[in-house]
C-alpha cells in the first residue's frame, strides 16, 4: 500500500504533529499560497486544518482525498454537501472547545456591562484623579435575563454560568427543545420576538447557515430593549454588521460584546473600533494553550480515524460510508 498523504495547513503543535507522522506522511503547507495548497491536496488522501475557505473548486481533481479535519467546531468553511458528494469525510472538534468558548462569551457579558475594557484603558490613560461617579457605572450582570440564541454545547455551558452561578433567567431560541437545559437551568424556549423583546443579554451561539446568516439585522435591534446588551461569539455574518453600527451609533441598544465580524481580521478603521461601548476581540473563543492543543489533537485523532475508518464520532456528514 502507498503512503498515505497528509496536508497540513495550519502549523500544528509539535507532538501532534509527530503522532500524525507515525500514520502518514505530512506535507505542511501555507494557504495562503494558493496554487501550491490546492496542488498539495490533489495528491492527498487527508487534510487538516481550520480558517481557510475550501471551495468545490480547490478539489477538482483530488482524487484520493478521503477526509478532511477542521480543527473548529463550526464547518461553515466547507460546502458539506458537496464534500458528501466526493465521499470525502468532513470532520471537527466539537465539546474540547465548549467550556474555553462560553468563558469568552461570559468574560464580553461581564466586560460589556462593567465596561470593564473602557475603563481599563481610562485609567491606563492617567485619568483616574478622583472616585468615580456616575457617569462610569456599569449595569448589573446577576439576576437579569440573558437570550441566548442556539442553546447548543456551548449555549448549554453559558447557561449553566448564567444560571447557577448569576442566578440569570435564561431564555433560548432553538428549532427544537433542550430539555436538559430546561430542567438543569430553567432554561425556557421562546420565539426570537420575545427573545429579543424580553432578554437584557442577547447572546448568539447559532452555526453560521444560510438560515442563521443576518438573522440579527435592523428589524432585530429594534425589537430588542433599549438597554439591551448583544454578545456574539458565533460567526460574524449571523449579525448585519452595518445594522449594528447604526444600532450603537443610535442608542436603538446600549452596547455589543463581539469576538467575530463579519470580516475578520476586523479592519483597523471600522467604526466598531471608535465607540466605548464596543468591547471587541480578535476571534479568541477557544484561544488557551490548553484547549487550543486539545483541539488539534482531536482534530488529529479524527483525521487518523476517519482515513482507517473507525472513527464513530465528530464526524459531520455520516452519509458518506467510510472505507
Ligand atoms: P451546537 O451544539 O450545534 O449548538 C448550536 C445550537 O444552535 C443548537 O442548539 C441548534 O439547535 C441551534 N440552531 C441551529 N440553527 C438554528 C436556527 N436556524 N435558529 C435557531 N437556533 C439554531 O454547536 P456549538 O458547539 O454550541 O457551537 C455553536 C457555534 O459557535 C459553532 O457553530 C461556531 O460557529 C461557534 N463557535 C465560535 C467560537 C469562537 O471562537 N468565537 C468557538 C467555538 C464555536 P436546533 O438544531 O434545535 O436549532
Amino acid at each position: 500500500m502507498p503512503t498515505r498523504k497528509i496536508v497540513a495547513y495550519k502549523p500544528l503543535p509539535s507532538d501532534v504533529e509527530a503522532y500524525l507522522r507515525t500514520h502518514a506522511d505530512v506535507v505542511n503547507v501555507d494557504p495562503k499560497d494558493h496554487a501550491a495548497f490546492v496542488a498539495a491536496l490533489k495528491t492527498a488522501d487527508g487534510a487538516i486544518g481550520a480558517s481557510v475557505k475550501i471551495t468545490p473548486g480547490m478539489l477538482e481533481g483530488a482524487t484520493r482525498l478521503k477526509a478532511l479535519s477542521t480543527v473548529s467546531v463550526g464547518f461553515d468553511n466547507f460546502d458539506v454537501d458537496d464534500l458528501t458528494r466526493r465521499g470525502i469525510v468532513l470532520t471537527h472538534t466539537p465539546d474540547v472547545l465548549t467550556e474555553s468558548t462560553a468563558d469568552t462569551v461570559f468574560a464580553l457579558i461581564l466586560a460589556s456591562a462593567r465596561r470593564v475594557v473602557e475603563l481599563a484603558e481610562w485609567v491606563k490613560e492617567g485619568n483616574w484623579k478622583a472616585s468615580i461617579g456616575e457617569a462610569s457605572f456599569g449595569v448589573d450582570v446577576q439576576g437579569k435575563t440573558l437570550g441566548i440564541v442556539g442553546l447548543g454545547r456551548i449555549g448549554g455551558a453559558v447557561a449553566r454560568r448564567a444560571a447557577l452561578g448569576f442566578r440569570m433567567n435564561v431564555l433560548y431560541t432553538n428549532r427544537h427543545p433542550n430539555e436538559q437545559a430546561e430542567k438543569e437551568f430553567g432554561a425556557k424556549r421562546v420565539p426570537l420576538d420575545e427573545l429579543l423583546a424580553q432578554s437584557d443579554f442577547v447572546c448568539l451561539q447559532v452555526p453560521l447557515t444560510p438560515e442563521t446568516r443576518g438573522l440579527i439585522g435592523a428589524d432585530e435591534f429594534r425589537k430588542m430593549k433599549q438597554s439591551a446588551i448583544l454578545i456574539n461569539a458565533s460567526r460574524g455574518p449571523t449579525v448585519d454588521e452595518a445594522a449594528l453600527i447604526e444600532a450603537l451609533r443610535n442608542g436603538t441598544i446600549r452596547a455589543a460584546g463581539l469576538d467575530v465580524f463579519e470580516h475578520e481580521p476586523l479592519a483597523a478603521d471600522s467604526p466598531l473600533l471608535a465607540m466605548k461601548n464596543v468591547v471587541a476581540l480578535p476571534h479568541i473563543g477557544s484561544a488557551t494553550h490548553e484547549t487550543r492543543h486539545a483541539m488539534n489533537r482531536n482534530a488529529a485523532e479524527n483525521l487518523v480515524g476517519a482515513l482507517d475508518g473507525t472513527l464513530t464520532e465528530n464526524i459531520v456528514n455520516r452519509e458518506v460510508r467510510m472505507r
